[in-house]
């Protein structure tokens, strides 16, 4: 498995562990935004248990983030900020860039004094209802 993704749980305080490797190379290369099922189902040798134990992890070193979506705990890695646009009507997650942040984080900068370390945007929205 890759060098970088070792450098990377290392340089987040983890412990490098096989499942670690495999479910953060999971993320980094599917940008669905899976549930721990999902994930579970394309990696059917690691157990239901651990791939919540593991995401639990990586959640609470900052590698990956939750979105709370209609009841469901989705995950992403959260490598390049960006943001999410949420389809609540269904469930569809996508990922966004198309914004320029620094503004705002200047003004957290400024408004705080601190090293601004990360940020995370949600815009919710409904599918419409096509007329014709
Ligand atoms: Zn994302």
């Amino acid at each position: 498995m890759d060098k970088d993704l070792k450098a990377l749980l290392q340089s987040h305080q983890l412990k490098i562990t096989s499942h670690r490797l495999v479910i953060l190379d999971y993320l980094m290369t599917h940008e669905t935004h899976p549930t721990a099922e999902k994930i579970h189902e394309d990696l059917p040798d690691i157990s239901l248990a651990t791939v919540y134990n593991t995401l639990e992890k990586l959640v609470e070193s900052g590698l990956i983030i939750v979105i709370n979506v209609n009841g469901t705990r989705r995950y992403d890695y959260y490598g390049e900020p960006h943001y999410h646009v949420i389809n609540k009507t269904t469930g569809e997650i996508f990922n966004v860039d198309n914004f320029d942040f620094r503004p705002l984080i200047n003004a957290a900068r400024e408004a705080s004094d601190l090293r601004i370390t990360g940020f995370k945007v949600e815009v919710f929205g409904e599918s419409k209802i096509k007329e014709d």
